[in-house]
């Protein structure tokens, strides 16, 4: 049978488009989310691959876009659905939020389509998620921070967390982060996900600038999950050692200014040392920011001089939990 999404009908040697309908703005123009499907002509498992989550991380759509411009769809066992941008109103507006109701969707899944509309969203993109057997989320700092390319695995103690980490050994990062409840994440997608038994993992790579170097770290992630799922033949990168990082923080400031960073997004840092200094319109430092973790992988940072309000994320600590060899 073939994949239904949206108004997109999967045939096998072709990507087709379509448009997943999510509701309409004041004025009745529609809210849709774009969506390919990329049928090979072999029988395999289903992919769900997304970006933009938080609107303004748009690395994710171009890396997807670049792969699916590129992917030899002859050589596919299976099937990938593609949303490049799976919240428009927020990629509209380059936000990490909804301009619509405010609302973090990473933050909100089952959703309902009871609630506001970001609930409503996360309603819908559930029951479509629902079809596939394996997702890959793709996400980045934003536009006002950076972060070091890895791979987050959510661990909820479930069956299906295992075959979540064994893909994220297959992406192409030694960084792992194993995300637990207390990290703040039960109502992200890939939570939801394994609440509906499907294994998945969340890309993270670079920010406010997107390099070519960011491109290549997506597409090495996007290749070597669909290999490591058996979609895309050959075999998947796997590292020699890799080191798991679990327990983050997100790191909040109490000044409004300007951020000044004090070292670099991937690196190691001991608790206390400084992570960056808030300054005020006259060049005094306001506030130094600092780790409260020892042994901390550094995994997001506020930009260069980013204008940063009280309480916003300028950083991210996570310590190092273990190493563990492929
Ligand atoms: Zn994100």
């Amino acid at each position: 049978m073939s994949t239904q999404v949206g108004s997109a009908i999967g045939k096998p040697g072709l990507i087709v488009r379509g448009e997943i309908r999510v509701g309409r703005m004041a004025d009745a123009s529609p809210i849709n989310l774009p969506v390919l499907i990329a049928t090979g002509r072999k029988k395999g498992p289903t992919v769900w691959l997304q970006a933009c989550v938080h609107g303004e991380e748009y690395g994710g759509a171009a890396a997807i876009i670049n792969f699916m411009q590129n992917v030899d769809v002859n050589e596919l066992s299976g099937t990938i659905i593609a949303v490049p941008v799976a919240n428009p109103p927020s990629f509209n507006f380059r936000s990490r939020v909804s301009y619509i109701d405010g609302q973090n969707l990473n933050r909100l899944f089952p959703g309902s389509m009871g609630g506001s509309y970001s609930f409503q969203l996360a309603a819908v993109l559930r029951t479509e998620i629902g079809k596939a057997d394996y997702i890959i989320d793709l996400h980045s700092g934003g536009i006002g921070a950076e972060v070091p390319f890895y791979v987050i695995y959510k661990d909820d103690g479930s069956e299906v967390v295992q075959r979540s980490k064994e893909l994220a050994k297959q992406v192409g990062c030694s960084t792992i982060w194993r995300a637990k409840e207390r990290d703040g994440l039960g109502a992200t997608v890939t939570a939801e996900a394994l609440r509906l038994g499907v294994p998945a993992v969340t890309i993270e790579c670079g920010g406010g600038t997107f390099t070519d170097q960011n491109l290549q770290d997506y597409l090495t992630s996007i290749d070597g999950f669909m290999k490591a799922v058996g979609i895309l033949p050959g075999p998947a990168p796997r590292q020699k050692e890799y080191t798991i990082v679990s327990d983050g923080t997100f790191i909040h400031n109490r000044e409004g200014g300007m951020f000044v960073p004090a070292c670099k997004v991937g690196t190691i840092v001991s608790k206390g040392q400084l992570l960056g200094r808030m300054i005020n319109m006259f060049g005094e430092t306001t506030e130094e920011i600092r780790s409260p973790h020892d042994n901390a992988f550094i995994a997001a940072l506020r930009c260069n001089y980013y204008p940063t309000h009280a309480g916003e994320i300028v950083g991210e600590a996570v310590p190092i939990e273990t190493h563990e060899a492929a």
